[in-house]
């Protein structure tokens, strides 16, 4: 039998879980439609934390930033291909979602880096662990408490139209037996395309071959939907490829490492780069490299600061040494070279001048404790920028750029906002920002 709602959501991440909560708390029924076996899509495995200026947060720890830097510093790393009018509500909008987040019990008040920033400005939780577990189980507690239903193994094959206006979904479960969901509204809350290896090699064939850091629901499943009712899209070539990820498990090594003080070093043992430049420069330096890989080079300080190092630990495929020469022994390079590389670091760390690369962020301290650790990497598919259209209140849009009523979108499904090269801590935002944004719209279309 058919079911009434006033609200869909497709998609259990991050976007989709702000977006539903948000929806329900302005008097909407809602529903979540997720076709994996469980929640928090590619969400859950983020891992630097969320940008944004002018925070309670910053204030709090004395850190200056202006919403102005922000949106220039964004702008300047996505090359300025950036929507403006989608970016300017971002960086708008950006401290009332970290509040927002902070009245949920999801608070993300230590701040650290990434690359392409000049200020501390990313938001992550206090233990500085993952923010994306972190965000999922706060948020879920907040659906749970609201008692939303969640529909699991459930995936939206259709939106329904009639006369140019969403009425509903058709949704097929586990068992393959569809049924339809009518709703006003329905937020497009899928996620990228990283992981759907034929739609990434389509727009850019060079990428064929490269592993990626996405769950396996990255498959943008969304975008062709809304294509179908007639949505334009933008960027869709635009595909990031992450500077650090560890081949053998696909595993990402976050950029919080860098901004908590390590290095990059190449197979003879020299540093080759700026290690806090943005994601895409970074990436193309070390496929320029002759082994194409690169190691990250930390120590004991680095280590003892960033909960995601003993995770890479744990993994196993960290090599660790208690001296910076038996780590380069361990590594197959020249000892002298590996602990002149680091002698001459630590200088610019203590000169707080990089003469180099000109590296003037995360310049944090000197790599000088024991011991000493390395993880090779190389670069992997990680996020698109690209995607579905949308106006400033998440109404998805058509070629002629006029809403097409009922269908919002939020997160990585949309393209725009972050132009040709995404900011590390800017997705979490993203998803976070116009999650509630959709939320709210669709709530208010559904029960006009
Ligand atoms: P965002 O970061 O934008 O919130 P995520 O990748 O975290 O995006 O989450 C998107 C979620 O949407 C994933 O869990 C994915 O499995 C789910 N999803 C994608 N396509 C469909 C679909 N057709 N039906 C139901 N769920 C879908």
């Amino acid at each position: 039998a058919p079911q009434n709602y006033d609200v869909v959501v497709i998609g259990s991440g991050g976007a989709g879980l702000a977006a539903a909560i948000q929806a329900h708390d302005e008097g909407a029924r809602v529903v979540i439609i997720e076709k994996m076996p469980t929640i928090g899509g590619n969400t859950i495995k983020a891992s630097v934390g969320m940008n944004a200026a002018e925070t309670r947060f910053q204030a709090m720890k004395g850190i200056k930033d202006s919403k102005e830097l922000f949106y220039q510093e964004t702008l300047k790393g996505g090359q300025h291909k950036n929507n403006p009018v989608l970016l300017r509500e971002f960086v708008e909008l950006a401290p009332e979602a970290i509040d927002w987040l902070a009245d949920h019990g999801i608070e993300l008040n230590d701040i650290t880096i990434t690359g392409g920033m000049s200020i501390d400005r990313t938001h992550r939780p206090a233990d500085r662990s993952a923010v994306g577990g972190y965000l999922i189980s706060g948020l879920v507690k907040n659906i749970n408490k609201r008692n939303i239903e969640v529909l699991l193994d459930t995936s939206v094959a259709e939106i329904l139209t009639e006369n140019g206006a969403v009425t509903g979904v058709k949704v097929v479960d586990e068992y393959y037996d569809s049924r339809i969901l009518y709703a006003k509204s329905v937020i497009v809350a899928t996620g990228g395309f990283s992981a759907n290896r034929e739609m990434v090699v389509k727009y850019r064939p060079e990428l064929d071959g490269f592993v990626t850091t996405n769950h396996k629901g990255a498959t943008g499943s969304g975008i062709a939907m809304l294509q179908k009712l007639g949505a334009d899209t933008v960027d869709m070539g635009e595909i990031q490829i992450h500077p650090t990820v560890e081949q053998t498990t696909s595993y990402l090594i976050s950029e919080s490492i860098r901004g908590g003080g390590a290095i990059l070093v190449s197979q003879a043992g020299k540093r080759f780069f700026n290690e806090m430049e943005t994601r895409d420069k970074v990436s193309a330096q070390i496929i320029a490299l002759p082994e194409k890989s690169a190691w990250v080079v930390f120590d004991e300080q680095v280590r003892a600061n960033n909960k995601a190092a003993d995770e890479y630990i744990a993994k196993g495929f960290v090599i660790s040494a208690p001296t910076v020469g038996e780590l380069a022994v361990k590594l197959n390079m020249e000892h002298t070279t590996l602990e002149e590389t680091l002698a001459r670091y630590n200088q610019f760390v203590v000169d707080q001048k990089d003469e180099d690369f000109g590296r003037t962020t995360a310049l944090r301290h000197p790599l000088n404790q024991g011991p000493f650790y390395a993880i090779r990497v190389a670069p992997g598919v990680h996020h698109t920028m690209g995607g579905v259209t949308i106006n400033t209140d998440t109404a998805v849009l058509d070629g002629n750029k006029q809403p097409i009523r009922g269908a919002w979108a939020a997160g990585e499904v949309v393209g725009g906002i972050h132009g040709a090269n995404r900011i590390g801590g800017n997705a979490v935002a993203d998803i976070i920002i116009f999650g509630i944004l959709a939320g709210r719209n669709a709530a208010a279309l559904a029960r006009s």
